[in-house]
């Protein structure tokens, strides 16, 4: 080991850190010579494997290469930090301002902000509840046994696990949970996220938003339901809204009817949005099943109530006039955008 190959790696170093042009690129010039492998580190390491008298010849300029090595990295990095580039550096206040990207709130969250101020404002609780709900909750705490034929209709998504979960295929079990733990009266809405195993069309995906209204008392009854839906309504659409119910059948209301407002394009005139016909089929709804209220530990007959749900994209999709319920879940900004 000649004091020749100290001498190069020097001379090397000094090279390349001239043209090193960042601090990343300086800082692994100096790796690749003083780093725990670098050439001249090999060399530090080696001199107690050298005889004495070798070693007296290699171990001052190695040592004293180190030192200037380290030295004029420091330089040299200095120089870097300090180095202002003043072609850059140059303002041109004539220049027009950039423009700040601002976000915009995704539909279904201004709708669902939207039903919480208008409920607020009536004196509605507003509750949530777990999406991962278990069969009983879901199922049969809502008079619907594993044997109904109405589970047909709700094929979902199970999860494998000793107890059976079940991720919810709407916002009622969130009724139940509520139920449980407060007596009558009250009045709330559960919005949220529920599933369905279903093929998809322009109105169904596998993921959507429901919510759910639920008043019991001693003497609710469907003029109740009728007046706080059409003032909900009323209030969401910004304009007299009527509302229309057609006798139906779901396991966890008795009756259970359909409702309809009308039609917010024509005003119930008629019009190709309503098919002529002056109504808007809305969602679901009924006097609450007095076997619910069992399930939730109240005494038969005691309470009457009603219970109402429906999709958040529907709603969404008449106030915005949205054609397909896709652009929901499509990530798509220009679709956002425009909100
Ligand atoms: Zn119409």
């Amino acid at each position: 080991m000649a004091k020749e190959n100290i001498d190069g790696i020097k001379t090397k170093f000094l090279e390349e850190i001239c043209n090193s042009q960042t601090e990343k690129d300086l800082y692994f010039v100096k790796v690749k010579y003083v780093g725990r492998s670098g050439e001249l580190t090999k060399i530090l390491k080696n001199l107690k494997n050298l005889p004495a008298e070798e070693r007296k010849k290699i171990g001052p300029p190695a040592n004293q290469a180190r030192q200037e090595i380290e030295k004029a990295y420091e330089k040299r990095k200095k120089e870097l930090t300090n180095q202002i580039d003043w072609e850059k550096e140059k303002i041109d206040v004539t220049l027009p301002g950039k423009k700040a990207e601002i976000g915009s709130l995704h539909p279904i969250t201004i709708v669902y902000r939207e039903i919480e101020k208008i409920f607020s404002s009536m004196g509605f609780e507003i509750v949530e509840g777990p999406e991962l709900e278990t069969e009983w909750y879901n199922f049969d705490s809502l008079n619907i046994p594993a044997d109904h034929p109405a589970r047909d209709e709700w094929d979902t998504f199970w999860i494998k696990s000793k107890e059976k979960f079940v991720l919810r295929t709407h916002t009622s079990p969130v009724q139940m949970r509520y139920m449980q733990k407060h007596k009558p009266p009250f009045q709330i809405i559960a919005p949220g996220r529920c599933f369905r195993r279903e093929a998809t069309d322009a109105a169904h995906e596998h993921t959507f938003h429901q919510f759910e209204a639920l008043v019991v008392g001693k003497d609710i009854n469907v003029g109740h339901f009728k007046h706080i839906a059409s003032q909900f309504f009323s209030a969401f659409f910004g304009q007299d809204i009527n509302i229309r119910i057609r006798p139906t059948f779901f396991p966890f209301v008795e009756p259970g009817f359909e409702f309809d407002i009308s039609c917010t394009v024509c005003k119930g005139k008629g019009c190709p949005s309503c098919k002529n016909g002056g109504w808007l089929e809305i969602g679901g709804a009924g006097m609450v099943n007095q076997n619910v209220f069992v399930a939730a530990g109240y005494p038969r007959n005691r309470y009457q109530g009603f219970a109402w749900g429906f999709g958040i994209e529907r709603l969404a999709m008449m106030k915005y006039r949205i054609d397909h319920i896709h652009w929901f879940e499509s990530g798509d900004l220009r679709f956002i955008k425009q909100f």
